[in-house]
C-alpha cells in the first residue's frame, strides 16, 4: 500500500515488550494498583480551599473498562471518537477507554458551551466519528439542537456515567503499527489536520522523551517519578507530555486547569513547590507570564529546589523569558539546569531533539545580516544579533537532517535549511489526506536515502545542536533578504510599552513584497494617543531589522487571530486584514507615493 511503501520499516518489538499503549495502563494497573496517578487540582479563586480529584491506577483502568464496554456498544475497532472534555481526569478515561475498545480517539478542543465550533465541525467532517466521548455536565451545557446536523447526530457518551467495567472482557489486540490516535494540528499555518500516531510511534517517543529527560524506567524508579502540568489534554505536549510520560515511568501526575494558570500564574508553582514534583513545563510564554506577573509577595513562599527537569518548547524559545524567570525564581531554589529546551511537531509524535546544560541553555547569538542569508553565525551579543537558543540535540535512534530545499542535499553545520525527521516516532501520515503522505511524510535526499518526514521548520545545526529559527511557510522575504516573523514581532513589542503580541507577514503591493504588522495593545493602554507608539514601532523595525514597514496596524487585545494553544495564525491575520475583517485601533501606512 501507499502507507507501506514510505514507511520505514518497523522497529522490532521483543515479545516480552508492550505492543501498545492500552497494555500499559494495564500493566500500571496491575503492578501498581494503589499508586496515585492522576490528581487534579480544581482552584477556587486563588484560595487553599482547592478541591481535589484523585484517582489511583486501579481506579483509572476501572473507568478505562467501563467507558470500552459502553463505547463497543455502538463502535467498532478501528472507528472513531471525538473526544471533547473540560480540564479534569475523565478525558484520561475516555482517551484509555477508546484504546481498551480498540477505537482512535480524536481530541477537540473544548468548545465555548451553547455555541456551535468551527473547530469541533472540522475535525468531525474530516474523521467521521461513530462516537463523541465527553463529561454528563459538558452533555447538559452543550444544547445537541443548535449544533451542526454531523454534530448531533454522533453516539455521545457520557463516560463519568460508564459504570459496567465488569463486563469487559479484554483489550482489543492491537499490534505496534495499528493506529492509536488522531492529534490534529494546532492549526498555526493551515487547517487542522490529523496526524496518525501509532502505539508504536507512542512507544517509541516515550522512550525518547524518558531517556532525553534522564528517567528511571518504572521498574527502577525507587519513588513515583511526578510532574504537574496544565497543559490541555488535546493537545500533543499536553497528552503525551503530561499524561503519557507519567504513566509510562510509572509517576504521578498533577494537572491544574489551563484558565487556573492564566488567570493566577503562581498557582503553577505553588503546586509544584508543594508537591515536589520533578518534572513540568510548558511553552515559553508561560515562563515569560510567570516572570511579568507574579508578585514578591507570591514568590516568597516558594520552594523549587525539587524541580529537575523545565521543559520548554511547542513556539520559538525566547533566551530572555528563560533568563528573567531563572532570575526571579533564583531565590526561590530554581536552577537554570533545569531548562530543557526541545523541539517537536505532532507528525513526529510528539519530541523531536530536546536538551539543556550543566549551565542552562546554550545560547547563540546569530549575526542578523547573514541569518537573512541563511547561514548561522554566531557573533558578540547586541543590536545586530538574534539570540537563538539550542533546541539541544536529535534524541535515541531517530535522524535528524537539515536540508537544503532546491537541491535536497544535507546541510553542513550553520547552514539554515528544512528540518527532516526519520525514525520510529515519525507518524503514519494524514487521516483522509493521502495526497499530503508523499509531500510531507515522503522527502527523499538527493542520494535517494529517506523516507524523511518534512517538517516545515527552519534551522540549522551548530556543534551538533539545532538551532530552530522558523517556519518556512511564514518567512517573510524582502528584497532577497529572509525576515523572520516572530524577530519582527519581537522588536514591535520592545519599542512600546503598550505594545503586546502581534504578527508580522508579507503582502504583495504592485509586485514587491511588503512588510505588515499586526499588534495588540496593552488593556491599560488601550486609550493612550496612539501616534508615538506607531513611530516607536516603525523606527524600532527599521534600526533593528533595516526593513522599512509598509502598515502597522494595532489592535485591541485578543484582537490577533491565535490557534488552540495560543500560537499566532499569520497567514489567518493576513486574510483577515485584507477583508476588512480586523478591528483597527490605530494604523499607520506608508503613502502611496513613497518609493518602496
Ligand atoms: P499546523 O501544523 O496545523 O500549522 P502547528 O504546526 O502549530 O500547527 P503543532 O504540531 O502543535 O502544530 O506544533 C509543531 C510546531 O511548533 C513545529 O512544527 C514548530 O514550528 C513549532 N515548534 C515546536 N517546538 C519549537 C521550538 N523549540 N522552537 C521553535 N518552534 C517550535
Ligand atoms: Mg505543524
Amino acid at each position: 500500500s501507499l502507507l507501506r511503501a514510505v514507511m520505514p520499516a518497523e522497529t522490532p518489538t521483543p515479545r516480552s515488550e508492550m505492543r501498545s499503549v492500552a497494555e500499559l495502563l494495564r500493566r500500571r494497573a496491575a503492578e501498581r494498583p494503589d499508586q496515585l496517578a492522576f490528581a487534579f487540582l480544581a482552584e477556587s479563586g486563588g484560595s487553599d480551599a482547592s478541591q481535589r480529584v484523585e484517582w489511583t491506577y486501579a481506579e483509572l483502568d476501572r473507568r478505562a473498562r467501563a467507558v470500552a464496554v459502553e463505547l463497543s456498544r455502538v463502535a467498532a475497532p478501528g472507528d472513531r471518537a471525538v473526544l471533547i472534555f473540560p480540564p479534569g481526569l475523565d478525558f484520561i478515561a475516555a482517551f484509555f477507554g477508546c484504546l481498551y475498545a480498540g477505537v482512535l480517539p480524536a481530541p477537540a478542543t473544548y468548545p465555548k458551551p451553547r455555541r456551535p465550533s468551527s473547530r469541533l465541525d472540522a475535525i468531525v467532517a474530516d474523521c467521521k466519528p461513530t462516537a463523541a466521548l465527553t463529561t454528563s455536565e459538558t452533555l447538559g451545557l452543550m444544547q445537541l439542537d443548535e449544533q451542526s446536523p454531523a454534530v448531533r447526530t454522533l453516539e455521545w457518551i457520557a463516560v463519568d456515567r460508564c459504570r459496567d467495567a465488569e463486563s469487559f472482557k479484554q483489550l482489543v489486540p492491537r499490534t505496534p503499527s495499528d493506529a492509536a490516535f488522531l492529534q490534529y494540528t494546532s492549526g498555526s499555518t493551515s487547517q487542522p489536520r490529523g496526524v496518525v500516531v501509532t502505539h508504536g510511534n507512542l512507544l517509541h517517543n516515550l522512550e525518547l522523551i524518558r531517556t532525553g529527560f534522564g528517567l528511571a524506567p518504572a521498574e527502577e524508579a525507587v519513588a513515583p517519578q511526578s510532574g504537574v502540568f496544565w497543559l490541555p489534554a488535546y493537545h500533543d505536549m499536553g497528552l503525551i507530555g503530561g499524561i503519557l510520560t507519567p504513566m509510562y515511568v510509572g509517576g504521578t501526575s498533577y494537572f491544574l486547569a489551563p484558565a487556573t494558570f492564566l488567570q493566577r500564574p503562581v498557582t503553577w508553582l505553588e503546586t509544584i513547590s508543594r508537591t515536589g514534583a520533578a518534572i513540568s513545563g510548558a511553552p515559553n510564554f508561560a515562563y515569560e507570564l510567570c516572570a511579568r506577573k507574579i508578585t514578591p509577595e507570591q514568590r516568597a513562599g516558594l520552594d523549587l529546589s525539587r524541580w529537575k527537569l523545565a521543559f520548554c518548547g511547542a513556539e520559538p524559545i525566547d533566551s530572555r523569558a528563560l533568563d528573567e524567570f531563572a532570575v526571579a525564581f533564583g531565590p526561590q531554589g530554581f536552577r537554570t539546569a533545569a531548562y530543557y529546551p526541545c523541539y517537536g511537531l505532532a507528525e513526529g509524535t510528539l519530541m523531536v531533539t530536546g536538551g539543556g546544560g550543566a549551565n542552562g541553555p546554550r545560547v547563540l547569538h546569530a549575526d542578523r545580516a547573514r541569518l537573512a542569508k541563511h547561514r548561522l553565525a554566531a557573533v558578540a551579543a547586541g543590536e545586530a544579533s538574534q539570540p537563538l537558543v539550542s533546541c539541544g540535540r536529535p534524541l535515541g535512534d531517530q535522524l535528524v537532517r537539515v536540508v537544503d530545499p532546491q537541491t535536497f542535499e544535507p546541510c553542513l553545520e550553520g547552514q539554515v535549511g528544512e528540518i527532516w525527521v526519520s525514525g520510529g516516532s515519525v507518524a503514519k501520515g494524514y487521516w483522509n489526506h493521502p495526497e499530503e503522505l508523499w509531500q510531507t511524510f515522503g522527502g527523499r535526499l538527493a542520494d535517494g536515502s529517506g523516507p524523511f518526514l518534512r517538517t516545515g521548520d527552519l534551522g540549522a545545526f551548530d556543534g551538533g545542536e539545532l538551532f530552530v529559527t522558523g517556519r518556512a511557510k511564514d518567512v517573510i522575504i524582502i528584497r532577497g533578504r529572509n525576515l523572520y516573523p516572530q524577530d519582527v514581532e519581537r522588536t514591535a513589542q520592545q519599542a512600546h510599552a503598550a505594545i503586546d503580541l502581534g504578527a508580522a507577514f508579507a503582502v504583495e503591493v504592485d509586485g514587491h513584497e511588503q512588510l505588515v504588522v499586526v499588534h495588540q495593545v496593552r488593556r491599560e493602554h488601550r486609550r493612550e494617543d496612539m501616534a508615538p507608539v506607531l513611530r516607536a514601532i516603525r523606527a524600532a523595525i527599521v534600526e533593528e531589522h533595516d526593513v522599512d514597514p509598509y502598515q502597522i496596524v494595532l489592535v485591541r487585545p485578543g484582537g490577533v487571530p491565535l490557534t488552540s494553544s495560543g500560537k499566532i495564525q499569520r497567514s489567518h491575520c493576513r486574510d483577515m486584514l485584507a477583508t476588512n475583517g480586523l478591528e483597527q485601533l490605530a494604523a499607520w501606512q506608508q503613502s502611496p507615493t513613497a518609493t518602496p
